[in-house]
This record gives C-alpha cells, sequence and structure tokens, in this order.
C-alpha cells in the first residue's frame, strides 16, 4: 500500500490570475446582483464552481491541436480525425458533431420522438428534459430508489430500476417508447455512476421489444472509471475497454463534451442506425452546419479529438475523482450534510439538513450559496427550491423542491489542492457561524428557469 499524495498529473504552464476581493467589494457585488450569484461578475469571483461544464483547462497538446485546425466547409480532416477516434473509442458507425450536448439532444429528439411517447433515463438532465418535453413527449425518471437517499452508500446510484423499466414498457407499450436513455454519470442524481451490470440488464429488457437504448455520456470516462474502482471483475480492465464494452450495449449516444471531452465547447451525436443518420444529418445542416463541422470550427474539433484521448489517462482519472472525494470528506468530516458516496465532478451539500433553522421557502442552499461567497469569493449553485420550486398560478402557492442542496462542481485540472483547501477553510468558517445565517424572499422572478435571473433580498431574521 502507498500513502502517497495523489497530486495533480501534470504541470501549470500558462496561468490566468484570479483576484482576491475585499469582504465590502463582494458585499457591494451581492447587492448590486441582488444575491443572485448568476448575476456577480465573473472577475469578482476567486474560485468559481459554479459548474464543471466548459470550465476545464485544455492541455498544451489541445493548445498544439488547435493551429492544426482545417476550417474546410466539407471533408476536413479535423473531423476525419475525430470520426476516426470515436469510432475506436465508442464503436459507433455514424459521428455527428454538434456545438454542444444539447443540440445533439435536440435532433436526436427530433428525428425520433412525436407528442404521446415516453422516454425513460436514470434521471433526465435538465436540457434533455426540456428538448423531449419540447417535443410533447414525456421523460419519465427511473433511479434506483437508493439514488433518491442523500445518506445511502451505494457504490452504483445512478442505476435504472429494472423492475420500473420493466412495468412502464408493460403499461404503456413498447410503441409508444421509440428509444431509452441512460445517463452516465447521472449527472442530476450528484454524478453517480451506472454500472455496467445494469447497462446489461437494461439492454436485456429492451431487446425483447426493439427499444434502442442510448448513452447520454457527458461523463463517460468518470462512469468508467468508477467501474473499475467498484465494480467486481473490472479491477484489471482498461478504462478505454470499459468505455468500449458500455457503449457495445448502446445503439448511440449524445456527448457534451464540455465535460469528459475536456474542451470549452463541443458535443456529437453517435448512431448504429443507417436510415437515422440520414435524417439527423439532414436536420443538421438545417440548423447545426455541414456534418463535417455540425456548427464548431475546425479547430474546436481538433480539440475535442485530443480530449477524448486524454481523459482517458488512468492518473488524471484517478486524480479527478480524489479531488471531488476530498473535498466530500472533509466537508463531511466538519459536520456538513452531504450526498454520499461523493460523485464524479461534483459535491452537493445537503442544506436543509446543515441549516436546519432555514425553512424550504426561504432557501437554505441559496443563503449557504450567499455565504459561502460573502466569506470568501467562491461561487457554487443552487440546487432546490429556486431552482425547482413551483409556484401555482392561481393561487401563487409555492411548493418547495424535493431536496434543498448545494453543488460544489469542479471544473477539471484547473485548481490545485490549496485552493479545495482554501475552499474547506472557508466553509468551515461559514458552519461556525452557521446559526446567524438567515434566509431570503424572492423578490422578483420569471415563470421559466427563474434561478437564473430572480432577484432576492436577505431575511432580517
Ligand atoms: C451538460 C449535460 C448535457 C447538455 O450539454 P450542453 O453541452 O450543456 O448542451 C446533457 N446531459 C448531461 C448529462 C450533461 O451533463
Amino acid at each position: 500500500m502507498s500513502f502517497r499524495t495523489i497530486i495533480e498529473p501534470f504541470t501549470i504552464k500558462s496561468v490566468e490570475p484570479i483576484r482576491m476581493t475585499t469582504k465590502d467589494e463582494r458585499n457591494r457585488a451581492l447587492i448590486k446582483a441582488q444575491y443572485n450569484l448568476f448575476k456577480i461578475p465573473s472577475r469578482m469571483v476567486l474560485i468559481d464552481l459554479l459548474t464543471d461544464s466548459g470550465t476545464g483547462a485544455m492541455s498544451s497538446e489541445q493548445w498544439a491541436a488547435i493551429m492544426r485546425g482545417d476550417e474546410s466547409y466539407a471533408g476536413s480532416t479535423s473531423f476525419e480525425r475525430l470520426e476516426s477516434t470515436v469510432r475506436e473509442l465508442f464503436g459507433f458507425s455514424h459521428i455527428i458533431p454538434t456545438h454542444q450536448g444539447r443540440a445533439a439532444e435536440r435532433i436526436l429528439f427530433s428525428t425520433t420522438c412525436k407528442k404521446g411517447d415516453i422516454i425513460p433515463n436514470n434521471t433526465h438532465f435538465d436540457t434533455t428534459r426540456g428538448n423531449i418535453e419540447f417535443l410533447g413527449a414525456e421523460a419519465v425518471d427511473l433511479v434506483i430508489p437508493e439514488g433518491l437517499e442523500p445518506r445511502n452508500p451505494h457504490p452504483f446510484k445512478g442505476n435504472m430500476d429494472i423492475l420500473k423499466l420493466k412495468n412502464l414498457i408493460k403499461k404503456r407499450g413498447k410503441d409508444n417508447i421509440p428509444l431509452c436513455l441512460l445517463t452516465i454519470t447521472n449527472n442530476s442524481g450528484g454524478g453517480q455512476p451506472v454500472s455496467m451490470q445494469n447497462i446489461r440488464d437494461v439492454r436485456a429488457v429492451l431487446d425483447p421489444h426493439n427499444i434502442p437504448l442510448y448513452l447520454d455520456a457527458a461523463r463517460f470516462a468518470e462512469n468508467a472509471y468508477f467501474i473499475k474502482l467498484r465494480e467486481k471483475g473490472y479491477e484489471e480492465v482498461s478504462v478505454k475497454e470499459i468505455i468500449h464494452e458500455m457503449m457495445s450495449f448502446a445503439d448511440g449516444c449524445t456527448v457534451s463534451a464540455k465535460k469528459d471531452g475536456l474542451v470549452n465547447i463541443g458535443g456529437f451525436l453517435c448512431t448504429n442506425n443507417d436510415l437515422l443518420a440520414q435524417k439527423k444529418k439532414d436536420l443538421l445542416i438545417l440548423t447545426e452546419g455541414f456534418p463535417t463541422y455540425g456548427g464548431l470550427a475546425g479547430r474546436d474539433i481538433e480539440a475535442m479529438e485530443v480530449g477524448l484521448r486524454e481523459v482517458m489517462n488512468e492518473d488524471y482519472l484517478k486524480y479527478r475523482l480524489t479531488e471531488t472525494q476530498y473535498l466530500g470528506e472533509h466537508l463531511a468530516e466538519m459536520g456538513y450534510h452531504t450526498i454520499q458516496p461523493p460523485g464524479g465532478h461534483a459535491i452537493y451539500i445537503d442544506a436543509k439538513a446543515t441549516l436546519e433553522h432555514i425553512s424550504p421557502l426561504n432557501y437554505p442552499g441559496q443563503a449557504l450559496a450567499v455565504e459561502l461567497y460573502k466569506t470568501g469569493g467562491i461561487r457554487s449553485c443552487e440546487i432546490g427550491s429556486v431552482m425547482f420550486g413551483k409556484v401555482e398560478p392561481k393561487t401563487k402557492r409555492e411548493e418547495p423542491a424535493a431536496m434543498e442542496l448545494l453543488r460544489l462542481a469542479l471544473p477539471r485540472r484547473t485548481h490545485t489542492q490549496s485552493h479545495i483547501d482554501y475552499v474547506l477553510e472557508v466553509a468551515k468558517e461559514v458552519l461556525d457561524r452557521k446559526k446567524e445565517i438567515k434566509g431570503l424572499k424572492i423578490t422578483k422572478q420569471t415563470t421559466f428557469l427563474r434561478h437564473f435571473t430572480a432577484s432576492f433580498e436577505p431575511l432580517l431574521s
């Protein structure tokens, strides 16, 4: 056994300064932003843990590849490289580039779904659900019950409930289910992985009904590494082989490359269905671009191709999951209630349990987010009643969300351990005077996605 520190497996070649602000400056920024952290300018943020999407650092090899980008409108060699890498890694026959994940989703669902259809998933990501509902179809979440219990240490909390899937098919009929999705890792459930056995089982349920399986594979490499760490029989299998095996059970996938693609923008859609691929490419030309660039510059495609190969590096993945675990374990040790076990890309604090004196409709998650920013310039994201609370239009009464969470998402290859230690110190300071933290009320909001623009006022008592 080695007890050495798991270090960042890279050195820093290019730096971006971050600016310390004073408490006064942060207080003024909060008042100006009406206590909504989406409205704080990034130059006023010291450590930005708002999201891990498109916020990571590229490698020197990716920057070198940028220069190689072939900007030809049609038949670009950059696309040929991407196509060959994705085929080798994932094994699908058609690779369709898109500017990001949601564009791949829109094209997949527009060519497969119609009004009244049902799409099962472990848990639909918000853009996925949005694209499905926009077409008049229904997005159904079938994650295992353990996936909804914050303190249950189940190793694969992203798994789909096989019995519920069987029942859904029996009850609603296979003709109304054009495809089934599995999100790896399960983002909305806290970045929790799906086991290989579960992917295999889902496939076996779908097969007799000829229902295709697509993977929402934004974090395919993190999911594969969790399988290597936690699933019996995969200890000695390479991440590359695990990825290939996961994909072998699917008919296609959608990928936001802003996560495990290690780029700031990009995505793609894969399928083995020739007829569908043609339909998708026709739609792509209409809204995204020619099928060899799909709304991306040739240089973006080059960076993505290199990123997809780099993300399989097991030293990188070990460091990545260790960084998240380090943050999660220390927060839990000092007394924060967190979702267990730590996921791949983020730590979720249970704000309702941590700030039990603040009622859900005074937004404990938002109160904690504001406090972390005020105390140390750390930006995080509320995932609770601000984001998912429902206001009944007639009575104006508000229903709180199921959970009041605060997400600390870790951008890839961006922070060092001392940044994380700083986050922990600030978190400790906040926890030590948690009794003084007050809730907030919303003073202005929109009907849809209110969390992005809502205005708040702190309560005085
Ligand atoms: C980010 C994400 C998406 C959407 O991708 P964008 O690149 O943000 O459009 C879809 N599904 C999952 C699981 C994601 O994490």
